[in-house]
């Protein structure tokens, strides 16, 4: 989809079809699983109700928050819900039976809470810490977490610290600490997020937990979803607001940090920090415009950044900028900006609109 001269300075384009794609690669990579769709931070910045609509293919969605499961619920999704971090309070755990929202419990005063309410009709997820050391009950808290809420028919559950590292021997431990804690027990379990799908077929297990790949983003450093069979969903663009010639020796932006060294054609781009764009990157950072990548030079500021178009002399006030998505990807920028896909798709700012799309956007990549 193009934007005009009346779409908005940036806009994210979110091809459902490639959110749909993404979910049936998961259930190619494991189908004996049950898919819990990970939704958490508005989808990874895709918008949670949206996401959820679009993914309707899966078997349950998981979010972070009691807040975000009432507002799955208030539009009208009847799938399981799995909140992440349970409850903290009395208000949130009737939230949980209000909306019949399945808590993560992973503290012991949650597991109380659950067990003393009688005729409750929530499924718990019983998280157990097999070494990320974050959220998880030791081995003895977990059994007996398991005892006492049996009745209510756990799906019992770890999280990976390394999954992302295929050499890693925190792996092999965590899955044989969760085998120690579970190998006797009935309940259906869940290891996986996406990194563990992709590279740890052993983890799959009864329901499967991805969350990033779904957007079409890889987990692993170094690898682009394109080269895990993945589709990207969103695509950031922008587009030139105003071109300038630069004599050599003219520096470009903040700081004065980049000097031109050839006469150059400089264009303006109308995204920025603002919009969620990393201000860290370095000089030479692609953008794309007409398929052809062109670099970034100068700081990029909060509504702004600078590119040479001196090699492109078709590009000129109205054209087109993809900052990342399709032809592009997002990966490519966060390893140039030192960060991971995860925070730059949540880091999209609110001021940007997203725009549905569908179908494929053409031939775009294949043209680079
Ligand atoms: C966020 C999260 C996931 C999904 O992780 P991805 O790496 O995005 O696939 C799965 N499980 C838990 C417990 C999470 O917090």
């Amino acid at each position: 989809m193009a934007l005009t001269s009346k779409s908005p300075p940036v806009a994210a384009l979110l091809n459902l079809d490639a959110l749909h794609a993404n979910l049936a690669r998961v259930r190619a990579l494991a189908p004996g699983a049950r898919i819990l769709a990970v939704i958490k931070a508005d989808a990874y910045g895709h918008g949670l109700v949206r996401a959820a609509h679009a993914l309707l293919g899966a078997d349950g969605f998981a979010v972070a928050r009691v807040e975000e499961g009432i507002r799955l619920r208030r539009a009208g999704i009847a799938h399981r819900v799995v909140v992440l971090q349970g409850y903290a309070d009395r208000e949130e755990f009737q939230a949980h039976l209000d909306h019949r929202l399945e808590p993560v419990i992973h503290s012991v005063a949650q597991a109380g809470m659950l067990a003393a309410h009688r005729g409750a009709r929530i499924r718990p997820w019983i998280k157990l810490d097999t070494g990320m050391n974050r959220l998880g009950l030791t081995p003895q808290a977990f059994d007996h977490a398991v005892k006492r809420l049996t009745h209510l028919q756990p799906v019992l559950m770890t999280h990976l610290a390394c999954a992302d590292a295929p050499d890693a021997p925190a792996t092999g431990r965590q899955l044989a600490a969760f085998e120690d804690a579970t190998g006797s027990l009935e309940h259906p379990v869940s290891i996986a997020n996406s990194a563990a799908i992709l590279a740890w077929p052993q983890t799959h297990r009864d329901w499967v937990r991805p969350g990033l790949m779904l957007y079409g983003l890889s987990p692993f450093e170094g690898k682009t979803g394109a080269e895990l069979g993945l589709r990207p969903v969103m695509t950031l663009k922008s587009r030139i607001i105003a071109v300038k010639v630069l004599q050599k020796g003219d520096s470009v932006g903040y700081g004065a940090t980049w000097t031109a060294g050839r006469p150059t054609r400089l264009g303006v781009v109308a995204a920025g920090y603002g919009d969620g764009y990393p201000r860290e990157v370095p000089p030479g950072t692609p953008v794309l415009i007409d398929d052809v990548r062109v670099p970034i030079i100068g700081r990029v500021s909060m509504d702004m950044l600078t590119v040479d178009l001196t090699d492109h002399p078709r590009a000129g006030p109205g054209s087109e900028v993809v900052l990342w998505g399709e032809g592009l990807p997002l990966e490519t920028i966060a390893r140039r900006a030192r960060t991971i896909p995860y925070t730059l798709a949540c880091g999209v700012t609110a001021r940007v609109p997203r725009v549905e799309t569908e179908g494929d956007y053409g031939a775009s990549e294949s043209r680079l």
